[in-house]
């Protein structure tokens, strides 16, 4: 049994006051098990959020694969570490998009991001162009494959793939819950064929791409999606906390 995750995305938004009246009021509000809650936050208010979360788990949105060094504006597995921050979004599509994030980089900050025990959520998907031209399966075979390559995992538990269809993306057009499902069941095999059956069993896969509190629960009921990578719907408090319940179906 895989326990399921909801984690929010907040991308470029939020200030630090902001980000404190979301912990404030969404808190008290979640389940307390059987439920991993995540925040993935801008690296500025990391530090805050570690401080004052109980219940929700703090993530940063990128990570150098250096442990230091000449690379400025970069942020490293150690000072994640430092700020005691448990999760990292890697390979996201805005940063393979706008910031030149190839399979070569994901693949060094998996790597990286188990060395220091932190839990990569990595992120794979298809444009609209490759969905209609009948290649999603081998874009996230192509993917995969090269994310992972050489990559030993030890806790499939602290593991994550987020299945994010690049065309469904901030767009308000989310996968339906069966093409969600059909990717993510492709993604669970692929990793049955690089790392067995047991540990890919104990890896989540989280779907991504306009979730909203209407369509979630179809999506999160599919037996290969064990939770959600959420934008837009993780910025309101009200949505997020009825995300997290959608979970516990
Ligand atoms: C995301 O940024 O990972 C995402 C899924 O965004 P949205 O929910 O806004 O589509």
């Amino acid at each position: 049994m895989r326990k399921p995750i909801l984690a929010g995305n907040w991308k470029m938004n939020k200030t630090r006051d902001a980000a404190i009246h979301f912990i404030l009021e969404v808190e008290p509000k979640l389940p307390k098990d059987n439920v991993d809650v995540i925040v993935c936050a801008p690296a500025i208010l990391l530090r805050d959020l570690v401080k004052r979360s109980e219940v929700i788990k703090v993530g940063a949105q990128n990570m150098n694969e250096h442990d230091s060094g000449a690379y400025t504006g970069e942020i490293s597995p150690v000072m994640l570490k430092d700020t005691k921050v448990e999760y990292v979004i890697l390979g996201h599509s805005e940063r393979r998009a706008y910031y030149n994030e190839t399979d070569a980089t994901v693949n060094a900050k998996i790597k990286k991001a188990l060395e220091f025990e932190l839990k990569p959520i990595v992120c794979v998907g298809e444009t609209l162009e490759q969905r209609e031209a009948g290649k999603t399966n081998d874009v996230l075979s192509n993917q995969i494959k090269k994310a992972f390559d050489g990559v030993t995992i030890e806790n499939p538990e602290n593991v994550i793939i987020a299945y994010e269809p690049i065309w469904a993306i901030g767009t308000g057009k989310s996968a339906t819950s069966k093409e969600a499902q059909d990717s993510c069941k492709y993604i669970r095999e692929l990793l049955t064929n690089i790392f067995g059956e047991n540990i890919s069993s104990k890896i989540r896969i989280l779907y991504g791409g306009s979730i909203n509190v209407k369509n979630f629960k179809d999506i999160i009921s599919q037996e290969d999606i064990d939770g959600g990578l959420v934008g837009g719907s993780s910025l309101k408090e009200d949505d997020f906390v009825e995300l997290t319940k959608d979970c516990l179906y």
